[in-house]
């Protein structure tokens, strides 16, 4: 397969559906809180019963105002919803309200590492309820399936990108720079195994120089990063298959079985006129004033590649300044670290290290842990005044998460102050060279990497607490 992919070029686009963290839902006054009781947030607008009529949630249009900006896009002066007829029994009233030719956000791009990824445009719309399939549900044999309309109405941003990728890469770090984007500014928490972030990925094949794009197929489905990059490309091997064996690649809509590691058709797509759209006569187009885009422009937090490169200013590594920004939890508690004055160094080493470790190993966020910015911050200064160590530091901090203690006090408790104090380290060196001849002869014929061994025995005899730089000192003039 690896010299057919060679003979040809992928295209992508990806359609990303962004649930909005609003209170209540994009036209009715329920709540759209995940995980309540089953058809509990059904108000009789979410149940399309006869004769209400919609209200549009002003939260979910500033969200959608917000992050058309996060991503470059023009907010026009005017945008209007349309209806989207489809009849399916998790959406009540026979049709979805959406926005078609007018979107709120249009004309936007990404920077995906370095590359320029077009945003065609971003629209709200509602979302449909959950059926859950019974029989498939642990009732086997059941013939019946059973609704949950409380998703119903829940406020979607849909981001419809240019098909401007051309590998799996691109199409997954993308996505990923686009939860990134939609955590940071607050609209979204982002959960693709949950759903509240979905993908579908448009992927179409054509001869290498090729101008003309091929048929594409829409993958639906994939609930991770590593599924999107897995879909792509087996869907990728698909096509080339199809067409080195002559045939033609249909446009349908597939769904990708990460199980399986396969896709399956689904249906034929549909085309727009088969929606057989038209404006939504129970809501006025929208006037979106410039005051208003301003207003919420003003609101625009940091944004991830603002701040990757802030840290990297500040020193950081290309590769640490992303694994912060990627865990957005670590990244506001470095910022307040920052903020508090303390060497963005030494944090950062911290926060790499023993910390990164002890959060991955307890599967916790950082605000899940005991451990205070402010402690963090005392922790480094202690060991900038050198009445610590580094190691001893690394020590402790383990604790500090589990139980909130202070540096300080552990310090103090534990006694565990550094001894700089020359005469009793001296007196210990001189300790481990006498108890160490042969080495000592070694070192002086020569062997001066034994240098490092005779610290490690020092270190180990102060238990950690001697400073290092005295040590080395003191045993070059023991050793002459
Ligand atoms: P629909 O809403 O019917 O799925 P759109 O025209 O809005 O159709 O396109 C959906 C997505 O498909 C966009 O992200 C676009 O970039 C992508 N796309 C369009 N044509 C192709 C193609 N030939 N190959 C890959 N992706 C494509
Ligand atoms: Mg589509």
């Amino acid at each position: 397969m690896e010299d057919l992919r060679d003979k040809y070029e992928v295209v992508i686009g990806l359609e990303v559906h962004a649930q909005l963290k609003t209170k209540s839902k994009i036209f009715a006054p329920d709540g759209c809180e995940f995980g309540k009781e089953p058809n509990s947030e059904t108000s009789p607008i979410t149940l399309g019963m006869p004769g209400v009529l919609p209200v549009l949630n002003k939260e979910a249009v500033n969200m959608g105002i917000l992050t058309g900006l996060a991503l470059n896009c023009e907010i026009p002066e005017r945008c209007k919803f349309d209806r989207k007829q489809y009849f399916y029994p998790d959406l009540p009233k026979g049709y979805q309200i959406s926005q078609y030719d007018e979107p709120i956000c249009v004309n936007g791009y990404l920077n995906v590492k370095g590359k320029k990824i077009g945003i065609t445009r971003a629209h709200l719309e509602e979302d449909a309820g959950k059926l859950v399939h019974a029989g498939a549900d642990g009732l086997a044999g059941s013939s019946y399936s059973l609704v949950d309309l409380n998703r119903a109405g829940t406020p979607l941003l849909e981001i419809v990108s240019e098909p401007d990728m051309r590998s799996s890469e691109e199409a997954r770090n993308y996505m990923e720079e686009l939860r990134n984007i939609v955590r940071y500014i607050g609209v979204c928490d982002g959960n693709l195994e949950e759903g509240s972030m979905r993908c579908d990925a448009n992927i179409s094949i054509m001869p290498k120089g090729s101008k003309e794009f091929g048929t594409r197929a829409e993958i639906k489905n994939v609930n991770s990063f590593s599924a999107l990059q897995r879909a792509i490309e087996y869907e990728i091997d698909r096509q080339i298959e199809i067409v080195e064996e002559g045939g033609k690649v249909v446009q349908e809509t597939r769904l990708w079985d990460d199980n399986a590691r396969e896709t399956k058709s689904m249906r034929g797509k549909e085309d727009a006129h088969d929606y057989r759209y038209f404006p939504e006569p129970d809501l006025m187009p929208l006037k979106i004033s410039r005051e208003w885009v301003e207003e919420i422009r003003a609101k625009m937090p940091e944004l991830p590649q603002a701040k990757r490169e802030r840290y990297m200013s500040l020193g950081l590594s290309e590769y640490d300044a992303s694994v912060i920004v990627e865990q957005m939890g670590l990244a506001l508690f470095f910022d307040e670290v920052l903020k508090l004055g303390a060497s963005p160094k030494i944090a950062v080493n911290f926060i790499m290290g023993e910390i990164a470790a002890y959060l991955k190993e307890n599967k916790l966020e950082i605000n899940e842990t005991k451990l205070t910015p402010e402690n963090l911050v005392e922790l480094i200064s202690l060991i900038e005044k050198n009445t610590i160590s580094n190691n001893i530091g690394k020590q402790i901090i383990v604790d500090m998460m589990k139980d909130g203690s202070k540096a300080s006090e552990i310090v103090e408790k534990r006694g565990l102050s550094q001894i700089s104090d020359t005469g009793a380290i001296k007196e210990i060196a001189q300790k481990v060279c006498d108890a160490n001849p042969a080495q000592v002869t070694a070192y002086k014929n020569g062997k001066v990497q034994l240098l490092g061994f005779f610290v490690g025995q020092v270190m180990k005899e102060t238990k950690g607490r001697a400073n290092p730089k005295a040590v080395n000192e003191i045993l070059k003039e023991i050793l002459g």
